[in-house]
């Protein structure tokens, strides 16, 4: 037993094939030939995360603060997105140019902070999105109080105000070899609010989509179908960044410019996975308005459709490509799949194509009810989170990477055929 124990611990995929090939004589002839084990691909992309890297990009984005909208701290911090992207040999990096004239209604003028206590919720109520809200809950709100920020320095980086005009944002995009036409779209939004540093809502999705690009953009992987990785701005202010882009591109879907290029600027949409707050998953509020300081040992992530919208069924279904992909690659945490989703930038989509949402919680009975403490507050900082938190996000990168290789069609070119 032991002996066999240490054979299996010790040999990797080709000397896993030498350890079985040389078992007996007729095996042994056979070792001659090409061995008969193709490495799963999927397999491979996915050990290309890293905890510690998905955690270095959410600190850079963290160094531009809460990343408003309108701001030059937004700005720079498009900049080095772009700057990271284009390190990764991501293609075709271009940014979506639309203007942003504030509204007085917008979330962003709700002037209260989260607070306790839990207190029970109406057996009635319906929560944003149509999901049935239970347990205990707490006020939540976006802070709007710079003093509400402690540390001086991050105050200072989050004391300019947004300006209305001119907003950019950016996309990268891998075209598919037997596909250019076709794309799957993977996304999450860089600005933020609340007087803290956005890192969980929502430099924790950028930094999963950077992460994605960075792998998915490796010189020896190909895709049959393209992928196209937006960072949406604007999502605070009411989903304006994502709502201008399906406005301005839905209609240029799969038409070859010039014609016989075989070019396409916006390959027709198969699938749109939106991440946001992927970090905190502690439980709900209890008596006293708190939740866990501790990550729960039951967290999953949650993979949200919404029931009533045009493509439902066609998003249901992309959930459980994402839901199934988690049991076969995600190292630690379940996935879950409901059909509540709502505001995310997914919703301008839900009527054109699948569309699903990817969150720590789900947005309406969960998030609604004060599941996250930190969400739009000044303790949204780097520092608020442990390495099980980071380890959440972690899980639903190598979740969302592995059905979108799946689905686009990824292989790994052979190591000698490479730079041919
Ligand atoms: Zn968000």
């Amino acid at each position: 037993m032991r002996s066999i124990a240490m054979i299996a611990a010790s040999c990797t995929l080709a000397s896993c094939f030498v350890q079985s090939a040389v078992a007996g004589p007729t095996r042994a002839a056979k070792s001659q030939a090409q061995p008969q084990t193709v490495p799963d691909p999927v397999k491979i992309l996915v050990d290309r995360l890293d905890l510690e890297r998905y955690k270095a990009t959410i600190k850079g984005l963290t160094q531009f603060g809460d990343r408003r909208q309108g701001t030059d701290r937004n700005r720079k911090a498009i900049d080095w997105i772009e700057a990271q992207l284009k390190s990764y040999g991501c293609a075709n990096i271009e940014r979506l140019k639309y203007n942003y004239q504030p509204n007085p209604d917008t979330r962003t003028s709700m002037p209260y902070t989260a607070a306790g206590p839990g207190t029970p919720t109406p057996a009635d109520a319906t929560s944003v999105g149509g999901g049935r809200p239970r347990g205990l809950r707490v006020r939540t709100g976006v802070n709007n109080d710079p003093n509400a920020q402690p540390d001086p320095k991050l105050r200072e980086l989050d004391l300019q105000p947004s300006a209305p005009g001119t907003r950019e944002e950016i996309y990268c995009t891998k075209i598919g070899v037997t596909h250019p036409e076709e794309m799957y779209i993977v996304s999450a939004h860089m600005d933020g609010i609340g007087w803290g540093e956005a890192a969980n809502d929502d430099g924790s999705g950028t930094a999963l989509v950077m992460e994605l690009a960075r792998v998915l953009s490796s010189r020896d992987v190909q895709t049959e179908r393209s992928i196209r990785f937006i960072l949406w701005n604007n999502e605070e202010t009411g989903l304006n960044g994502s709502g201008a882009y399906v406005e301005q591109r839905k209609e240029l879907q799969g038409k070859e410019n010039p014609p016989g290029s075989g070019r396409y600027a916006e390959p027709k949409w198969l699938g749109m996975i939106q991440h946001d707050m992927m970090l905190f998953d502690h439980g709900a509020p209890r008596e006293d308005g708190t939740v866990s300081k501790q990550q729960r040992p039951e967290a999953d992530f949650n993979i949200e459709f919404q029931v009533n919208s045009k493509f439902a069924a066609q998003s249901q279904a992309l959930a459980w490509a994402l839901e199934q992909a988690d049991e076969k690659y995600a190292s630690d945490y379940p996935a879950r799949v409901s059909s509540h989703m709502t505001n995310t930038d997914s919703s301008p989509f839900m009527n054109e194509v699948a569309a699903i949402s990817v969150r720590e919680n789900e947005r309406g009975i969960e998030i609604g009810n004060g599941w996250d403490p930190q969400w739009h507050q000044p303790t949204d900082v780097y520092a608020t989170y442990y390495d099980k938190d980071f380890l959440l996000g972690l899980n639903a990168a190598q979740t969302t990477l592995a059905a979108t290789a799946k689905l686009a069609g990824a292989n790994l070119k052979l190591a000698n055929s490479s730079g041919r």
